[in-house]
Parts: structure tokens; C-alpha cells; sequence
């Protein structure tokens, strides 16, 4: 039987081989939530499910699927579930297995193209935006406001290393856009001025456009 740890959400009291023991697991499946200490395919920053997909199943009231197939009856199986493409909004499968979990592009043609934008960092600034994303999007209103040394102790999750610093340098090109907001040394991302844009796909119109096009989007009110 699995029962909800009053603390923390993440934690969950289980009773292995006769003993209790506090394991941060998915509610919708059980699967080790690995973002503190990500492996291939895991993101660092879904601390509540192991993946996207497992949250999207929930969020949508999605079940599992019975097996109609004789020799498996009394199976079940994830269904499929889409997410528009973070580039071209085409819709992108996830899947329960966890490398496909957590995708972001439809294809790696789309992911290229994020890339080539001006070859400055890009992957990592999506990464960047991809954590405020989550946070104005998940957390209470109040804690959708991160500080850089935080956002830096995310992206140090992952095998690149990065300091405060280096993200408030970072994020000042995406403050200059109005992706991203910033009060009081912290910053949070405007999910209004995105609003139904892909995220790579604002990021790369950003860093390709010329400085006069910038300057009307910047301006922009949301
Ligand atoms: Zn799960
Ligand atoms: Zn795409």
C-alpha cells in the first residue's frame, strides 16, 4: 500500500521486504523520480513525477489501456500521449518509456535548428527557460520566482557545470526579449508574453532577428 508522506509530495512511506522506508517515487507509476541525480533521459526539474508524460497523465485523466490481445489479457498499457513540438508545434509523441518520456522536438532536425541559432549556447539557455518555465507553471505564485544561484543548482544536475553568475548573464538577453521577468535579483518566467509560441521557437526568432525587428518585439505589452 502506498501512502503520501505529509511533508513532502515527493515522498512516499513504503514497506519493503518488512521494512518502512521514505523513497521519492511517481504517484502515477512508482518509478524512482531521478532529478537530483538525472540518468539519460530524466529531467532535473520534474521533482513530482519521473517525467512529463506521467504528469500530462495525470493532468489529462488519462488511463491505462487493456490489452485486447488474448495473450495478454488482464494487461494494460500507456496510452499515447502529444505535446506540440518546442520549435515547429507539430505534435511530438511522448511515451511512457523514459527516453522518450521527457521529449521536447518532434524530430532532431527541429532540436538542430535551436542549436544553430547563432551557436550561442542555445541548449543550455533552453534548459535555462525550460526550469522557470516549469516553476511559473507548477509552483505556487510565490515560489515562481527563482534566484540564480537556485537555477544554477538545477543545471548543475545535468553533466554542465554553471555559476550564478554565468546565469545572470545568461538570462539578460531573455530579460531584454520579456521571456523572462526580474525583481529583487530574481527572475521569473512571463508565461503570458510566450503564450501559445513554442518555446525554442521564440528563443530562436529571438537570438535571428535583427536588432530593429528585436526592439518591437521586445516592446511588445504582453
Ligand atoms: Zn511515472
Ligand atoms: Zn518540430
Amino acid at each position: 500500500m502506498i501512502q503520501k508522506h505529509l511533508s513532502n509530495p515527493c515522498l512516499v512511506k513504503k514497506t519493503i521486504w518488512g521494512v518502512d522506508k521514505l523513497t521519492n517515487s511517481c504517484p502515477v507509476c512508482d518509478r524512482i523520480i531521478r532529478a537530483e541525480n538525472p540518468s539519460k533521459g530524466d529531467s532535473v526539474y520534474e521533482e513530482h513525477y519521473c517525467s512529463h508524460y506521467c504528469r500530462l497523465f495525470e493532468e489529462r485523466g488519462l488511463e491505462k489501456i487493456p490489452r485486447l490481445n488474448k495473450y495478454h489479457s488482464g494487461r494494460f498499457r500507456w496510452p499515447e500521449i502529444h505535446i506540440p513540438c518546442e520549435m515547429c508545434s507539430k505534435p511530438t509523441l511522448l511515451s511512457h518509456e523514459i527516453e522518450r518520456g521527457n521529449r521536447k522536438f518532434c524530430s532532431t532536425k527541429c532540436h538542430h535548428l535551436l542549436q544553430s541559432a547563432k551557436k550561442r549556447r542555445m541548449e543550455i539557455g533552453h534548459l535555462l527557460l525550460c526550469i522557470l518555465r516549469h516553476r511559473a507553471t507548477y509552483f505556487p505564485k510565490k515560489e515562481s520566482w527563482m534566484g540564480a544561484t537556485l537555477i544554477a543548482e538545477y543545471i548543475g544536475r545535468t553533466t554542465r557545470q554553471i555559476n550564478s553568475k554565468r546565469v545572470s548573464s545568461m538570462l539578460k538577453r531573455w530579460v531584454a526579449s520579456g521571456l523572462v521577468e526580474v525583481k529583487n535579483r530574481e527572475y521569473r518566467f512571463n508565461l503570458k508574453k510566450l503564450g501559445k509560441t513554442p518555446l525554442a521557437k521564440a528563443m530562436y526568432e529571438w537570438t535571428t532577428l535583427s536588432y530593429a525587428e528585436r526592439i518591437v518585439v521586445g516592446s511588445n505589452p504582453t
